[in-house]
């Protein structure tokens, strides 16, 4: 029988352990339903989840639900939105109780003097004119100011189709301020003319996202099997969609039969009541998704799966490790 032993030497066995014992616990949690932006192509606005249910405005019942939420057991909150620092108080009720990853399109600085070593991850999609045409604004100038050389923020590069041959461009402008990197990719779900992949896109992209991977490992976050798996749709000869996800909220989940899932995952509304369907919205087309946590996740969740080889395995391993770095809990 094939075993982690069996398949791994000392020194990748000693990488297992190291993550094998973190017993990650994430959900997801919307701070609000309003953002200083509307970027076209936002699963939250773009499918009326900011419309389901109203702002919680008492900060105490915040602070009572993060509490519940610590008590069932999450030892991850990824707070979103809308823009969740536009309320700084409710994310310090997450702050002060949970390890808290907070996603921003980083127009408005978190407070290090409040926050100092909570992880943020600043949107970014494609370069200055991508980002004018999707977002109506060049957010990268303005988030380089505010987070210049901070060692907890890093950019979550949405990459687009425009930027093929062009993404070494943006990671050198991260690394020149000192940041690290996630490549993520477009899902575009609100069809913006020439933001849609062709099956030759995502190919030669993957190739991209290789090479600057390896040029700029101090930079980029990543895994050559994160790509692979992102770019393809495919992890094991299986096919990313609904029937795969990991990332659908445990009460609404129910699928027959079960895929292998995040324990207890729950995506809240900002009502703290009301829940949303997975990790992006219910108006999504799962076939087309591109999502990378729900990825990332997909393959962390498939151990078994991944322990037919060595190789497999190791692949494995590559990609819990990312998905620990960009959440600290491991280093850089
Ligand atoms: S900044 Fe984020 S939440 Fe706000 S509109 Fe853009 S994608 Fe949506
Ligand atoms: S839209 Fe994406 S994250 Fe949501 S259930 Fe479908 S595949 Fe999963």
């Amino acid at each position: 029988m094939k075993t982690v032993s069996t398949l791994l030497d000392p020194e990748w066995h000693e990488r297992y352990k190291r993550i094998s014992r973190l017993n990650i616990r994430s959900s997801i949690y919307d701070v609000t339903n309003r953002c200083n932006l509307r970027c076209k192509g936002c699963f939250f606005f773009s499918s009326d989840e900011h419309k389901k249910s109203p702002d919680e405005m008492d900060i105490a019942k915040w602070d009572a639900f993060v509490k519940r939420e610590k008590e069932r057991g999450v030892n991850l909150a990824i707070l979103i939105g809308g823009e969740p620092t536009l309320y700084l108080d409710r994310i310090e009720s997450f702050y002060k109780q949970l390890h808290t990853f907070c996603a921003s399109n980083g127009l408005i600085k978190v407070p290090r003097e409040r926050f100092p070593d909570m992880i943020v991850g600043i949107s970014l999609w494609g370069d200055e004119e991508d980002e004018k045409t999707l977002r109506g604004k060049d957010t990268f100038s303005i988030s380089r100011r505010n987070y210049d050389g901070d060692k907890y923020a890093y950019y979550l590069y949405t990459i687009t189709p425009r930027q093929m041959g062009k993404i070494e461009h943006i990671i050198k402008k991260i690394r020149d301020i000192g940041l690290k990197v996630q490549m993520q990719i477009l899902s575009n779900d609100e069809n913006v003319d020439g933001f849609s992949w062709t099956t030759k896109e995502l190919s030669d992209l993957r190739q991209e996202m290789d090479e600057v991977f390896e040029k700029y490992p101090d930079t980029v976050i990543s895994s050559k099997y994160y790509h692979e798996v992102l770019t393809t749709g495919t992890m094991l000869n299986r096919k990313f969609g609904w029937m795969e996800c990991p990332s659908v909220t445990r009460p609404l989940d129910k699928r027959s039969p079960q895929p292998k899932r995040l324990i207890e995952f729950i995506r809240w509304a900002a009502d703290l009541k009301t829940m949303h369907r997975c990790c992006t919205s219910e108006t999504r087309d799962c076939s087309t998704c591109k999502d990378g946590a729900a990825h990332m996740s997909w393959v962390m969740v498939n151990k078994r799966a991944h322990m037919q080889s060595a190789k497999d395995l190791k692949n494995w391993i590559e990609v819990y490790e990312m998905f620990a770095k960009l959440y600290q809990f491991i280093p850089w």
